[in-house]
């Protein structure tokens, strides 16, 4: 057993307790029909009104669960603390494609939200993937000035065009919006387009000052998909971005792993 576990993982009991809390709250009652009127035996349980059966996970999105809870656990731990996926598979003794998938399934249930930006921000785009490769993409990001607010847009193409930076403003910036970009050719002339204010820097002179908040955010986005999964693949960039996002906007619900399944973790009709 390593270090980790022994200070970060809770017993399999304490974890039960904890997700009691976290899928029923104070009172245990059926996922069906809501009753309280509850029989227990042996962590089964038994709705005495619909003759419903639960478990404390049957109705959440860990229902099929096949890891040991203080496995699933530190699996949770690793990557709402953003350890790389290799060091995840030692830790957890678990293979390194196993952890690909738990990360992407974590990945997966996070909220869908994007926030609309206001006031004043900063926009400006990146490229991912390889051109021989034909699998370029252009990544828009939105950052609203002096907040954690972060909207994005991945285009699938080598070369963006005017009407893409455009499409980023209309679904992502509110109007009377103040939009700072660089002096790309793609964003002259926006306010033609949308009701906002467009100021830019042209960066052949130096000037940076206008961009270097988004321009802090791209390099934090690449340090970590390089030090947490190596590289991205094309088909993986929209999830990766959007993990990336959440963390940035919302880091208090990667704080522990309860607080992760306080937001995620609710009762489900089975499907
Ligand atoms: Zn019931």
């Amino acid at each position: 057993m390593s270090m980790y576990q022994l200070t970060q993982i809770p017993s399999e009991a304490q974890i039960r307790k904890l997700l009691r809390r976290v899928v029923f709250g104070s009172t245990i009652h059926c996922p069906l029909c809501s009753s309280r009127k509850t029989t227990n035996f042996e962590g089964r349980f038994r709705c005495k009104k619909c003759r419903g059966r639960f478990s404390l996970l049957s109705h959440t999105w860990l229902a099929h669960l096949r890891l040991p809870l203080p496995q699933f656990w530190l699996v949770l731990w690793c990557w709402t603390e953003q350890i790389p996926v290799k060091q995840t598979a030692r830790l957890t003794h678990l293979s390194l494609v196993t952890i690909y998938h738990w990360f992407e399934v974590l990945r997966s249930k996070l909220p869908e939200d994007q926030e609309l930006l206001e006031h004043l921000i900063q926009l400006d785009e990146a490229y991912f993937g390889s051109k021989s490769k034909n699998t370029l993409r252009a990544l828009f990001v939105g950052k609203q000035v002096d907040s954690k607010k972060l909207a994005y847009k991945i285009v699938n193409k080598s070369y963006p065009v005017r009407e893409d930076a455009w499409d980023f403003l209309r679904q992502k910036v509110a109007p009377e919006t103040q939009v700072a970009t660089d002096g790309a050719k793609i964003y002259r002339g926006m306010e033609k387009w949308w009701p906002v204010t467009h100021s830019y820097d042209l960066h052949r002179k130096f000037e940076f000052e206008q961009t270097s908040e988004i321009e802090g955010v791209f390099g934090c986005l690449r340090t970590f998909i390089r030090r947490m999964y190596h590289h991205v693949s094309c088909d993986k960039l929209p999830g990766l971005v959007h993990e990336f996002c959440f963390r940035f906007s919302h880091p208090e619900m990667f704080e522990s792993p309860y607080q992760y399944l306080l937001i995620t973790l609710r009762l489900v009709p089975l499907s």
